[in-house]
């Protein structure tokens, strides 16, 4: 089956479920409206994937049903799979995104849709500006080299876009328009540097 490509109406249900097999309770299972669906031990960084096998009901009736060439992200399905658990309701149509400020200090998680990887913006460019103080203010080493991502969390109405900076340890050829990523991030508002700062990210293999 090819890998799902997310796309701009994706809209993404996140529920925890037991294991029938290893009767771990929660894993976590991330299904998109685009057909992806993945399951995780932890939902949180570094986001293990469950891998378990399993018996026909639970996650071998939705690899059955995705090597036969069905949508697996169908809500009936995933109840059917995973009797007892409480599959979210989504909008009937995908709601807008929207913007998310820089507002808090605290980190926090992000799961989502990579929208754009750019190697340069307006607030790279600030920061660089502001030379040794400027990375002071992001709590990174002075003069990492800094990449830009949009990360949407395609499973909240309005879908949030968050727009951050990454440190180069981490590198920008592992994130691409369309997959999935997590990120821990956290605001800086101080001056001219107003953006979303990345921790740590992971990318999603689907
Ligand atoms: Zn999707
Ligand atoms: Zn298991």
């Amino acid at each position: 089956m090819p890998v799902p490509t997310h796309g701009y109406d994706c809209q993404t249900r996140i529920f925890p479920v037991r294991c029938k097999t290893c009767k771990k309770e929660p894993i976590w299972i991330f299904s998109c409206t685009c057909g992806s669906v993945v399951r995780f031990d932890a939902k949180g960084p570094p986001w293990p994937e469950h891998e378990c096998a399993d018996d026909v009901r639970g996650w071998a009736l939705i690899d059955m049903a995705r090597n036969m060439g069905y949508r697996v992200d169908d809500p009936r399905l995933l109840a059917f799979a995973f009797p007892g658990s409480t599959v979210p309701k989504l909008p009937a149509a995908p709601p807008p995104f929207e913007r998310a400020e820089p507002t808090t200090a605290d980190s926090f998680d992000v799961f989502g849709l990579v929208r754009e990887v750019i190697p340069a913006s307006r607030a790279i460019e600030a920061v660089k500006t502001l030379g040794a103080l400027g990375y002071a203010l992001l709590k990174v080493s002075a003069h990492e080299r800094l990449w830009q991502i949009t990360v949407a969390d395609t499973s909240s109405s309005p879908r949030m876009t968050y727009t951050c900076l990454v440190p180069a340890r981490f590198s920008p050829a592992r994130f691409a328009v369309g997959r999935r990523a997590f990120a821990t991030i956290r605001g800086v508002n101080a001056g001219p540097v107003k953006a979303w700062i990345v921790d740590a990210i992971e990318d999603v293999v689907e």
